[in-house]
């Protein structure tokens, strides 16, 4: 009966408007129970905030769940009271986040149906690109979690070839490490 009832930031209880549930995209995801109107404010991506120290150790942990509020703090989402923790990355998404006074509003860029999966852009460094592949769907969808910025390019030629580069890099290290047959890692990329 309470199942879509949450907490706001006040402690007020309110009806949610999202429920997590199996995604096509990865584990679980963030659906929209009823029609979400475009610039509609969606939820709280809530969790304690850590320092630039406590954001690196959770990291070390594999905690997938931290977001950057600037280069000193950051948001840990992992805990079960945030609503947005199962937001799914989309290179294509329906949501923004707005971060105002330290808080990480998620916030829908257009019109949302019923039932449809709630995304946003992690909008990760391209470092490290190759070990975060992305099965979001969407025709624009390099097949890795790409930044905004970085797919609003308007030479996606530029892109792939800068993530050539970067995947040459780490066969070469790799190479050096263990001595791994060249090419293998671009084969598989592309
Ligand atoms: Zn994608």
């Amino acid at each position: 009966m309470f199942k879509n009832m949450v907490m706001n930031s006040m402690g007020i209880q309110k009806k949610s408007i999202l429920q997590a549930k199996k995604s096509v995209i990865h584990g679980l995801g963030c659906f929209a129970v009823q029609f979400i109107p475009k610039g509609q404010r969606i939820v709280e991506y809530s969790g304690p905030r850590l320092n630039l120290e406590q954001t690196l150790k959770a990291l070390e942990k594999g905690n997938e769940y931290i977001f950057d509020l600037d280069s000193h703090y950051s948001v840990d989402g992992s805990v079960m009271s945030n609503e947005g923790r199962y937001l799914n990355h989309s290179c294509d998404p329906n949501c923004e986040s707005d971060i105002i006074s330290g808080k990480v509003w998620i916030d829908a860029m257009r019109d949302i149906h019923k039932g449809e999966e709630v995304t946003i852009n992690y909008n990760h460094e391209l470092e490290g690109f190759s070990n975060r592949p992305c099965q979001c769907r969407s025709k624009n969808c390099p097949g890795f979690m790409i930044a905004n910025h970085q797919l609003g390019l308007k030479n996606p030629q530029k892109l792939l070839r800068t993530m050539m580069e970067m995947s040459n890099e780490i066969i070469s290290q790799k190479k050096n490490k263990n001595d791994l047959p060249p090419n293998k890692l671009t084969t598989s990329l592309f």
